[in-house]
């Protein structure tokens, strides 16, 4: 989206032109990719398609019938960047709110119709694009260098996701975020970034919990880092080696994305560890949290 921003050159109608565009694109692209999985025999996964792990599968109609069920989903990245060369800020403000909950009706919509078009499960999904949001942002440079709070870092932000580096409250982001996550008719996530001390305050881990069932959030997490030394079995949050022993022997575990990787420093690309290095720690702003 960011690139799309910027070959609309600010104009935001002429954006929202190239993105309906795009969005089109993307859905002949999924359905040229989905005849030709399509046209693959059974015999390519016999295994799934004889011991009916693959749900409405009949032979006499080939694996069209169980992989229908599946979804076609459209992704985007860098909702923030984009709305900062639209108008200049991003959805933290209520203008930038604004035109970002006209971008996700637009997603929303489309793959509403192209659903009922095509008779295909096509979706809205948010993706931390773990690898794009670092490839894209190189070549967005090389087109068109370094632009304040667009492309001065490595990586562009999740999906519709609050800037990393953005100094606000666990509720604010939930407030926020969850503004948008019922645009994402095909999956998102919303997590707030905590310290080590979280796991000593489960009262406050609860309040999280709730606020962000009460905002309707689908899919919620909270981001706790743990590292660990593997010498001496020392676990805290610790920078690049253990402060008990000394040792640069460490396993340093992360939420990055959906799921727990092992060492984050090897698992992910330059950008996305970046971003990772870059996440401010929401509880900052809870005065109470250490009590
Ligand atoms: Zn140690």
């Amino acid at each position: 989206m960011p690139t799309l921003a910027m070959e609309a050159d600010g104009d935001v109608e002429k954006f929202m032109a190239l993105l309906d565009e795009k969005i089109h694109e993307a859905k002949d692209m999924l359905i040229e990719r989905f005849e030709w999985i399509c046209s693959q025999s059974a015999d390519s996964a016999k295994f799934m398609y004889e011991n009916h792990t693959m749900l409405g599968y009949h032979p006499e109609e080939g694996i069209r019938s169980a992989l229908k069920h599946g979804t076609i989903v459209i992704g985007q990245l860098g909702l923030a960047e984009t709305l900062q060369i639209l108008i200049g800020c991003d959805h933290t403000d209520p203008k930038g709110m604004e035109l970002a909950k006209r971008i996700e009706l637009l997603f929303k919509t489309r793959c509403a119709e192209f659903k009922q078009e095509y008779k295909l499960n096509f979706g809205v999904y948010y993706t931390p694009a773990e690898n794009l949001c670092y490839t894209a942002m190189k070549k967005f440079k090389a087109k068109y260098g370094v632009i304040e709070n667009v492309s001065d870092k490595d990586y562009f932000t999740n999906s519709i996701h609050v800037p990393v580096w953005k100094h606000i409250s666990p509720f604010e982001k939930i407030d926020i975020e969850s503004q948008l996550t019922g645009y994402s008719s095909a999956g998102c996530i919303t997590y707030v970034e905590l310290d080590n001390a979280a796991s000593k305050n489960l009262d406050a881990l609860e309040s999280l919990v709730n606020y962000a069932m009460d905002k309707d959030v689908p899919y919620f997490a909270l981001n706790v880092p743990n590292d660990m030394c593997l010498d001496c079995g020392y676990t805290d949050e610790f920078d690049d080696h253990c402060p008990v022993c000394g040792s640069h022997n460490i396993q340093q575990l992360r939420r990055v994305t959906g799921y727990l990787t092992g060492n984050y420093t090897t698992a992910f690309n330059p950008g996305k560890v970046a971003e990772v290095r870059d996440r401010y720690k929401h509880v900052n702003d809870l005065p109470n949290w250490r009590r």
